[in-house]
């Protein structure tokens, strides 16, 4: 099909896709490597230690991550996130992120992180201008954090959180991928802690990207079900939808709770109508559609000596191939199916 793009990019304009989304939210990919080696995000063939790691030339390097992120501002992206992999343990991340905090016209610097590394990090990314953090944690228990995580450090990551609280992020969002018989007795405490915190807890529907991890139809359970068992607690409140929600629905439980609670629904109530996101994997691929295999290689072309207006064509044919939406939902039911980037690369 040779549709044409409803606008071209100046300085600062708006950038629109075929289905007139407005894209303004970059997701960078930092690093494949982490520090946890989570039960829903590395394959069976991870688990044992064998890591398929990208070597060093393999991932783009922060020159080349902030040229691509400079031109992508100048299209049009507002809004970044850092993730991975666990962006805090690539190797000078703090220079890496006061660059970035440069750029004229990124006005908003988010990090996805396991919190492990937040203690020792956490003051210094919001005085380098990193306005939101989410933090990933699917129990409150510290067994049953190793056997989701293979590591033994629940600890670490409430100091973390705790960090974050202290140093004045706000909201502190905590991402808990909800899986049946392995934390979903757990639920009702996440929801709690939302009561009695001011975090936002967030509760996703577990996705199955990568093959061969623990994703099957009985581990999988829908945020309508999620938000039923919320029932014997109270009365769950719908907030406003505000810009930083993102693709969560957002309530409090009760009119007291200092916190609220968030629901991430991308297969059973999947946000493709108003998605304004584009990813750049760790090894240098643009990827439109988290639930969707298709990507752009930017790397070979950052590599090939290319210039500016050669990383737009590239971003903008990137967004021209963005698909209206998935079809996940179907294609589970029809004939299982899932995605086969890795979650480590891609970023979530
Ligand atoms: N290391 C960081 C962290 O743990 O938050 C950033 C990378 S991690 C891939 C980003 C987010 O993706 C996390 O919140 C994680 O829980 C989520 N995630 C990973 N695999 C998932 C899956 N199969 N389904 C749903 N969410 C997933």
């Amino acid at each position: 099909m040779n549709r044409k793009l409803p606008e071209q990019p100046t300085k600062h304009s708006v950038l629109t896709d075929m289905f007139a989304r407005t894209i303004s939210y970059l997701r960078l990919s930092l690093t494949d490597r982490c520090n946890l080696r989570c039960m829903y995000c590395v394959t069976e063939d991870e688990k044992d230690g064998h890591l398929v790691k990208l070597g060093q030339g393999e991932m783009l390097t922060y020159e080349e991550l902030l040229r691509v992120v400079r031109v992508a501002v100048e299209m049009g992206i507002s809004k970044l996130r850092l993730t991975g992999g666990e962006p805090l343990v690539r190797h000078n991340i703090m220079h890496f992120i006061d660059n970035l905090a440069a750029i004229d016209g990124l006005d908003d610097i988010r990090i996805t992180t396991n919190g492990v590394l937040l203690e020792k990090y956490g003051l210094g990314l919001i005085d380098a201008g990193v306005t939101k953090v989410n933090i990933s944690l699917d129990t409150l228990k510290r067994e049953r954090f190793v056997e989701i995580t293979g590591v033994d450090c629940f600890d670490q990551v409430w100091r973390g959180i705790e960090t974050a609280l202290a140093v004045g992020f706000s909201p502190v969002k905590l991402n808990m991928v909800v899986m049946r018989n392995i934390n979903d007795d757990e639920l009702l405490d996440f929801a709690r802690m939302s009561q009695e915190m001011p975090l936002q807890v967030r509760f996703i529907e577990f996705m199955p990207i990568g093959t061969s991890t623990r994703w099957n139809t009985d581990t999988y359970i829908t945020s309508d079900e999620i938000m039923q068992r919320f029932t014997s607690l109270g009365e769950l409140l719908p907030l406003e939808r505000r810009q930083a929600d993102g693709p969560a629905r957002v309530f409090k439980l009760g009119s007291d709770a200092r916190g609220t609670m968030g629901f991430i629904s991308p297969i059973s109530h999947h946000f493709c109508d108003r998605c304004n996101r584009l990813r750049l994997t760790s090894e240098g691929r643009l990827r439109s559609c988290l639930l969707h295999d298709e990507e752009t290689d930017l790397k070979s072309v950052l590599r090939a000596g290319c210039s500016d207006a050669d990383i737009k064509t590239t971003l903008l044919a990137a967004i021209r191939n963005k698909p209206k939406g998935h079809e996940m939902a179907q294609r589970l039911k029809e004939q299982g199916g899932d995605c086969h980037g890795r979650m480590s690369r891609i970023g979530g």
